[in-house]
């Protein structure tokens, strides 16, 4: 069992509806050492790629990549999430159906910070069905840029987002895969990897 499975058997919550609550550690309060730790191991696996710039979307994205980026040396951008339908040429846009709020939200990154010269890694905390996967990949193709991995905190392995996201042929790391998880009785089972 990694560092991460272990927090969340210790610290994790799990809710209704398929939710996995890790916010006193990750999504509300934050462990900077662990958020340090997980930094180190998506640098272990994605060394070898020619990152120019870590790719997230807010809020909870930020600070993991944060983490991954300072191991890099790069920058971090972060796809805004915003209400406004009116949103001018010089933003990437595209449409993320929330897993958690279940609404719709197009999501901005401006053209300034973005383009073919860029090789990307996507970071985010959560992998459910795929859908906040889907618009950074979209964003970051429009750019003509490379996406060259994408390293997620906690993927559901029960939920489609993994399988949708392989098939295409990406390489998707994850730090703790979800096998199944229980509200009732509060266990969650990861699978090993
Ligand atoms: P997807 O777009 O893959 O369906 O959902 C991923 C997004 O929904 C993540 O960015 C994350 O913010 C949120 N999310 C999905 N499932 C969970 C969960 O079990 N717990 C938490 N805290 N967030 C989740």
């Amino acid at each position: 069992m990694n560092f991460l499975e272990e927090r969340i058997l210790r610290d994790g919550i799990v809710k209704e509806g398929n939710v996995l609550k890790v916010d006193s550690f990750l999504n509300h309060q934050m462990d900077v050492d662990l958020l340090d730790e997980m930094g180190r191991e998506f640098y272990r696996r994605f060394n070898d790629r020619p990152i120019t710039k870590v790719l997230t979307i807010e809020a909870s994205g930020i600070a993991i990549a944060c983490s991954v980026a300072r191991c890099f040396h790069v920058p971090v951008l972060f796809a805004k999430k915003s209400k406004s339908v009116n949103i001018d040429g010089d933003m990437y846009v595209a449409e993320v159906e929330s897993f958690t709020h279940k609404c719709k939200n197009q999501v901005i990154v401006s053209k300034r910070f973005i383009t073919s010269e860029d090789h990307i890694l996507i970071i985010d905390d959560f992998l459910a069905n795929g859908c906040a996967l889907q618009g950074l990949i979209s964003i970051a193709e429009s750019a003509g840029a490379v996406v060259e991995g994408i390293g997620i905190t906690v993927e559901k392995g029960f939920q489609i987002g993994g399988r949708v996201i392989r098939n295409l042929g990406y390489r998707l790391e994850s730090l703790a895969i979800v096998e199944s998880m229980d509200a009732t009785t509060g266990t969650v089972n990861f699978k090993s990897q």
